[in-house]
């Protein structure tokens, strides 16, 4: 039998036509094979229509990695960024429960990253009003509370109010120094307020009584007297609130580079306070010898203000026949040279020894005020001596005397002869 060419080329063809299918499935088997395992791995060698296929599905993939990894590079730097505001940011689920939040919110709330994710915050932090805010009890969204010692001032919003699981975003904010010097604002002005009232209510007293009684001229002299001590210690209230000011206003850095001579202030703010004191005290200046050829950097008026203040409060503070004594000691070792202002007076208890310095904190108020006090030399004291980088140093025991150090730094003092 014979086979004729048409049947060989049938034969050819089936054949093909075989190779062509067993060929194609087992392409799309790899294809398949390697898809099912994540296409992670380079596509495998094809051929045709899997392998234009594979390298569409390869280059796809890679594309989604890569905005995969660039959105990964985003979200960690915009949580650095987030990490290291200086509020506190926290995140919360619908149930209160703690998502995500800053170190500064942990610092703030006392939270601790490893152990509060997932708790719910109102076991964590039980200040009533956090609470109430939290649940919506609050007409405002913004709460300030007393927490870990600190005030703090806490905002709360929701978002993605439209989705299933609405998120509440909180904001913390450390507002203890703000609190306290809006405190100490107030309490300035209340204690202004009141330093200068009574003497007005005695001044309009005074007034009433010249304008309606017929008094004798004695009588007159006393009533003119007692005014004029009034308006004495307005003045002197008026005066120390301007010095205040003033020190307050000049940064230590625009302090001009004027120089004291140390020896004559020592013995011009002695003599001053003699003349004032009229005698009822013993007022010895000790080491005025080693003062010579020293300088002190600043205004003559600032140190003046200083020492006199000092030695004013340790005449009105000592019993008439003690001792006053204003001691100069040079440099030592250390560097630090000292002005110290002692006396054997009335002494201080050791629990107002840290607010003396306080404007307006006054031991007995109405001993301060008898005696001319205005309440506001020591924080005078204060203001000059922290412009100079020095310090006060104060020791005192009731009713054995009290000894104020002015501690001075070698940069505030100058040798201008040997
Ligand atoms: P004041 O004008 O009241 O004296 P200061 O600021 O100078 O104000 O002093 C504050 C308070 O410190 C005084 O009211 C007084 O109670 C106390 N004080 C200051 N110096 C002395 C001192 N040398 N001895 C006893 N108490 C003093």
């Amino acid at each position: 039998m014979t086979v004729q060419p048409l049947e060989i080329s049938l034969g050819l063809l089936a054949a093909a036509l075989v190779y062509q299918g067993l060929s194609q499935r087992w392409r799309q088997h790899r294809l398949e094979r390697w898809l099912q395992q994540g296409a992670d791995k380079a596509a495998p060698e094809l051929w045709g229509r899997q392998a234009r296929l594979a390298e569409r599905i390869e280059r796809a993939l890679r594309e989604r990695e890569r905005q995969a990894r660039d959105e990964q590079q985003r979200l960690a730097q915009f949580l650095d960024a987030l990490e290291v505001h200086p509020n506190g940011l926290l995140l919360l689920d619908p149930q209160d429960q703690v998502r995500w939040f800053n170190t500064a919110a942990a610092q703030h709330l006392g939270l601790d990253p490893a152990r509060d994710q997932l708790q719910n915050l109102r076991n964590l932090v039980r200040a009533p009003i956090f609470v109430a805010l939290l649940s919506g009890g609050r007409d405002s969204d913004q709460a300030q509370f007393a927490w870990n010692h600190r005030q703090l001032l806490v905002l709360s919003r929701r978002f993605g109010l439209q989705s299933p699981n609405p998120m509440t975003l909180l904001v913390t904010q450390d507002v203890t120094e703000r609190t306290q010097l809006e405190r100490m604002r107030r309490d300035f002005v209340a204690n202004v307020s009141h330093e200068v009232r009574s003497p007005l209510t005695v001044i309009a007293g005074f007034v009433e009584t010249l304008q309606t009684l017929a008094l004798t001229p004695k009588e007159q002299q006393h009533a003119l007297g007692l005014m004029r001590q009034q308006t004495d210690r307005m003045q002197a209230l008026v005066a120390d609130l301007l010095t205040l000011a003033r020190l307050e206003n000049t940064p230590a850095a625009s302090l001009s580079e004027a120089w004291v001579d140390l020896r004559a202030l020592l013995e011009r703010c002695h003599q001053h306070a003699e003349v004032a004191d009229q005698g009822h005290h013993a007022l010895p200046i000790r080491g005025l010898e080693t003062a010579a050829g020293w300088s002190l950097k600043g205004q003559e008026s600032d140190w003046h203000s200083a020492l006199s203040n000092l030695l004013g409060n340790a005449v009105r503070y000592t019993p008439a026949g003690g001792t006053v004594e204003l001691h100069w000691t040079p440099p030592d070792a250390s560097g630090w040279a000292s002005i110290a202002v002692r006396d054997n007076g009335i002494g201080i208890a050791a629990e107002h020894l840290p607010r003396l310095t306080e404007r307006f904190y006054r031991v007995d108020a109405s001993r301060s005020r008898d005696t001319g006090g205005t309440g506001l030399g020591l924080a005078i004291v204060k203001h000059v001596l922290q412009q100079h980088g020095a310090e006060l140093a104060i020791e005192s025991e009731p009713g054995r005397g009290s000894c104020f150090t002015l501690r001075l730094p070698l940069s505030c003092l100058r040798r201008t002869e040997a």
